[in-house]
């Protein structure tokens, strides 16, 4: 029985964020991927223009309502990320209320893209939609370290800030929270990564922690937490009761296709101010290194 995710994702028509990492990932890895475009863009929003269409709650309805009249509903997973409209982000309550409907073991696996290192690239109400609404229909959660701040309300200035921010997600209802970077003074020249699941016991809530230390590329890459998110559900589902191999297996992937994608770009282009011509050379090499997905 191959488990069938939904992924509800930005899709781009050239490069590899959202949907175009995921989709690929996850096939690669074994599963049956059906995708929802969140938005259609002829490239990524870095680019210094991009242009296409963003697709509302409406659109999202119409879709389900045609995959329930044909009972296309044996869902494992529902995976979301970058989500460009409002009324999506509300919408997609409703979608996971009804694949719960449909099969109560459904993992969610939610990407709550608000932002990155300060700056948000939603608008704000999306947060607090986040907080209430989305948030605690999740089973496995993995902001980056902006995005855990602003729904937690709490500043993260070390491993056991992040610990702590961790924790207060899962008191929301997920299960495992992965903070998939954070930047520590303490630390230069690394991103760290922080993992928390819970482990049922009979005398109140337990968790496992865990964190990575992962050596820092001096560049910033678009499509990683997209890229990271697919894999940590690929992985995860493997292995529901190791959580440090899933995150090991899950980040050396990850870390091999954006060393292939620094070294085939050369010191010059990683510095250089983003043309489009600079954000093209910078896209990653997904493709070229797909064999790292499946033998990290
Ligand atoms: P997002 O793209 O959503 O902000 P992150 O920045 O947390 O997601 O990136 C996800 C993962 O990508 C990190 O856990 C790390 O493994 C990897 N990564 C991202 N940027 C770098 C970098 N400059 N150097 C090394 N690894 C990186
Ligand atoms: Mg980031
Ligand atoms: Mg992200």
């Amino acid at each position: 029985n191959i488990p069938r995710v939904l992924s509800i994702q930005s899709h781009v028509v050239h490069g590899y964020v959202g949907g175009k990492c995921a989709v690929f990932t996850l096939q690669r890895l074994g599963f049956e991927v059906d995708p929802v475009y969140s938005v259609q863009f002829s490239n990524h929003t870095g680019y210094p223009t991009f242009k296409g269409s963003v697709f509302d709650g409406k659109h999202l309805q119409d879709l389900l309502d045609g995959l329930e009249v044909n009972e296309l509903t044996n869902y494992s997973h529902l995976l979301t990320g970058y989500i460009g409209s409002v009324s999506l982000l509300n919408k997609i309550a409703e979608v996971c209320r009804k694949l719960k409907e449909w099969n109560s073991e459904l993992t969610y696996v939610c990407d709550p893209v608000l932002g990155d290192e300060g700056r948000l690239y939603v608008p704000l109400e999306m947060v607090e939609s986040y907080r209430n609404t989305i948030v605690p229909l999740a089973s496995i959660l993995v902001p980056n370290q902006f995005e855990a701040e602003l729904i937690t309300e709490l500043k993260i200035n070390s491993p056991a800030d992040g610990f702590k921010a961790c924790t207060k997600l899962q008191e929301m209802d997920p299960h495992t929270v992965v903070i998939t970077s954070m930047t520590l003074a303490s630390e230069p020249g690394t991103v760290t990564l922080l993992a928390s699941t819970s482990i049922s016991q009979d005398r109140g809530p337990s968790y496992q922690q865990v964190s990575l230390t992962i050596p820092r590329i001096n560049a910033y890459f678009t499509g990683t937490g997209d890229l990271l998110a697919a894999l940590l559900l690929g992985r995860l589902h493997k292995r529901p009761n190791d959580l440090s191999t899933a995150i090991e297996e899950a980040v050396a992937s990850l870390q091999s296709i954006l060393l292939d994608t620094a070294e085939a770009c050369g010191e010059e282009v990683l510095m250089a101010p983003r043309s489009a011509d600079v954000c093209n050379k910078r896209e990653l090499r997904l493709i070229q290194g797909q064999e790292h997905l499946v033998d990290p």
